[in-house]
């Protein structure tokens, strides 16, 4: 049986969504869709897309929400991609909602699910000031991860909103161990019908 779910993982920094994103898309057979890494991977090699949004990210900003949602759109139009895709990071405005709807609208598909990792603030900044502190990073500073939590806040809201008036919304405690919170996302996806891939 070929597994099919085209889901959205949303989660402040800290709460372990791009682990999270990787043991569903497996579970799942699909692929992780990560625009950050995309655009990461292409500033590494140098291509064109890569010069153009090098400045872009260095400054934290968002590359302008054409270009990113033509790059997902090509993505997604991979063949890897044709029974279900984990997104992480994209759509981050409501501008972005509207592309991605209207692209997979256009396939006759639309979002499966939005798994929500949900992390109270507090406990995000304690693992966010571990994690500097592991990493020795000085610019990691606690203005700096409190101005980060707020932009995801900011950022994440709308989403929310726009996709929890369609009912697909799961609300995933992310507090815990790693199998736990897995298995959480497992069960809210599998009371949608989603089934892991066999
Ligand atoms: P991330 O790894 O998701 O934090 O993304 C790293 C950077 O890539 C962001 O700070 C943005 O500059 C850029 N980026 C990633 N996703 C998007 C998006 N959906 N829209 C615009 N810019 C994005």
């Amino acid at each position: 049986m070929t597994a099919s779910a085209r889901l959205l993982i949303v989660g402040p920094q800290g709460s372990g969504k791009g682990t999270q994103g990787v043991r569903i898309a497996e579970s799942y057979g699909i692929p992780v869709v990560s625009t950050g890494d995309i655009f990461r991977a292409n500033i590494k090699a140098g291509t064109p897309l890569g010069q153009q949004v090098t400045a872009i990210l260095d400054k934290g900003d968002l590359v302008p929400d054409e270009l990113t949602s033509e790059i997902v759109r090509d993505r997604l139009s991979q063949d890897d991609a044709a029974h279900g895709f984990l997104l992480d990071g994209y759509p981050r405005n409501t501008a972005q909602v509207a592309h991605l709807d209207a692209f997979l609208s256009g396939r006759g598909e639309s979002l499966d699910a939005v798994i929500l990792l949900d992390v109270p603030r507090d406990e995000s900044m304690e693992r966010l000031r571990l994690r500097a502190s592991e990493q020795g990073r000085s610019d990691d500073t606690e203005d700096a991860i409190a101005h980060r939590l707020d932009i995801y806040e900011r950022e994440t809201a709308p989403i929310l909103e726009a996709y929890g008036d369609k009912n697909i919304v799961d609300r995933i405690d992310g507090v815990g161990s790693l199998d736990e919170i897995t298995e959480r996302i497992v069960a809210a996806l599998d009371a949608r019908g989603l089934r892991v891939a066999v």
